[in-house]
């Protein structure tokens, strides 16, 4: 049966309307982006047949549906119509460029020409899951692994905190050890000594309990990427671990647990306990993409829905796929995207700006993507932002000038020396990405007419 566009919103909001806990949105929500998207597909031809689709037609219904957006943000239909047409290779450039347009209008006006700054702290690189595209990945027998102890934490803290930085998020592999024994505590520490400091996790989902145990620690946001909606392609990458089972409230992965599903309900269990939440899909991952940024905007259109009262803006991730610092292990040669990321990174970060209801989403353009890339996407679409990103634990350590040796700053190392080198920090990465100074994007920030604030201004914007 053809369905109309009326059919799959009446769908969606019923699923929407149904109570918590609510498994069919999410289990219903990759396909019914599938249908919306084919449904604008057949709307395009339905106006003139396919090869009278061209540029001049596209633009006019792009610019039709850009001037008609309400502060609600855009309706699903427009979305998947736009996605179509940035996603067919003849209409990238001039769809891309009306995104840009409007977008770049709409952040000045919505966040003036405010930005805030992050940066991540790696705590350990052993991880129980295997995630073919990363460098942490288990199966990857090249690859240091390190887990910092508190020492280790707070030298590198302090140093970023000198140099400005106001929030801090908190990664680490799948090292459930660390969640289990450490976790509370170092965020308990954390907010002792620096109160005025975000503090945001990046880690494998957790419990509502869990959750609120956190929160009441001092936590104040949980990323986690979803990396694909798109069931198969999310248990082909992700082959086994917690991350694809999910894990207990005795932090233990769920045996035959379902972690696809547990994952993408997550930002459900950290609204509940009244955290902040971010969610994002990894681009260069699906050939698709189109798919899975429809089903991010949807899913975060429905939990903005959902907790309206108390929703704090979302954070929209845009992690991609990159290259891994270990050859050996790099797939990236084999089972790559044709889908270019730099090209079409401003774009897609405008379109997530534009879609949601104004000041509920924070767009979060990273140090994947070059400085140039990242420096147009803020100016587009988005507030908050990475810098100096070091992604192996301990690995600001030779930046904050430590004389002495490493090896004391680490509670659990895999080399067989007693010594870890320099080297071995850097090696240690979970991929490769863009790298300067702090001052260097700072001063790049402020040449095109930005200002740094603090996200807890932000979050008062
Ligand atoms: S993406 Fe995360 S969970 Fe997956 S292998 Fe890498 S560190 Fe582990």
């Amino acid at each position: 049966m053809y369905l109309t566009f009326a059919n799959v919103r009446l769908k969606l909001q019923e699923l929407r309307n149904l109570s918590y806990p609510n498994s069919l949105f999410y289990e219903s929500l990759y396909s019914n982006s599938e249908l919306l998207l084919d449904s604008a597909k057949k709307s395009l031809s339905m106006h003139a047949r396919d090869e009278y689709v061209n540029a001049k037609f596209v633009i006019k219904t792009i610019d039709n549906i850009l001037n008609k957006r309400s502060p609600l943000g855009l309706k699903d239909s427009d979305i998947a119509l736009i996605l179509v047409t940035l996603f067919d290779y003849r209409f990238t450039d001039d769809v891309s460029n009306l995104l840009i347009k409007y977008s770049t209008v709409l952040r000045r006006k919505t966040f003036s020409n405010f930005l805030s700054t992050m940066v991540p702290i790696e705590v350990s690189s052993y991880c129980a899951s295997n995630c073919k595209f990363c460098g942490w990945k288990s199966s990857n027998k090249d690859m240091i692994r390190l887990r910092i102890n508190d020492d280790g934490f707070f030298e590198q803290l302090k140093y970023l905190v000198n140099m400005g930085f106001t929030h801090i998020e908190i990664a680490s592999g799948d090292d459930l050890d660390f969640i289990k024994n450490n976790l509370n505590d170092l965020i308990k520490k954390i907010k002792f000594y620096y109160p005025q400091i975000r503090l945001s996790i990046c880690l494998t989902p957790l419990s509502t309990n869990t959750y609120n145990t956190l929160l009441n620690s001092g936590l104040d946001a949980v990323l986690t990427w979803q990396e694909t909606y798109n069931k198969d392609l999310f248990n082909s990458f992700i082959t086994s671990g917690p991350k694809s089972k999910g894990i207990n409230d005795s932090i233990k992965p769920v045996v035959n647990g379902n972690g696809f599903l547990d994952r993408m309900m997550s930002q459900e269990r950290a609204l509940e306990s009244g955290l902040q939440v971010g969610l994002g899909v990894m681009l260069g991952l699906s050939d698709t993409p189109g798919t899975d940024i429809l089903s991010l905007i949807l899913h975060g259109k429905y939990l903005i829905q959902k907790f309206s009262s108390n929703i704090k803006p979302l954070i929209i991730g845009m992690p991609t796929w990159n290259h891994i610092t270990t050859e050996n292990y790099d797939i990236k040669n084999s089972e790559v995207s044709k889908f270019s990321i730099e090209n079409l990174f401003p774009a897609i970060a405008s379109l997530y700006f534009i879609s949601f209801e104004d000041k509920k989403a924070w767009i979060f353009a990273n140090c994947r993507v070059s400085m140039k890339t990242q420096v147009n996407t803020i100016q587009a679409a988005s507030v908050f932002t990475s810098t100096m990103v070091l992604l192996g634990p301990g690995a600001y350590l030779k930046k904050s000038l430590i004389t002495s040796s490493f090896s004391r700053y680490f509670s659990k190392f895999s080399n067989s020396k007693s010594e870890i080198s320099e080297n071995e920090l850097l090696l240690g990465e979970q991929f490769k990405h863009y790298f300067y100074e702090h001052s260097k994007y700072i001063d790049e920030f402020e040449r095109h007419g930005l200002s740094i604030c603090s996200d807890a201004d932000l979050l008062k914007a």
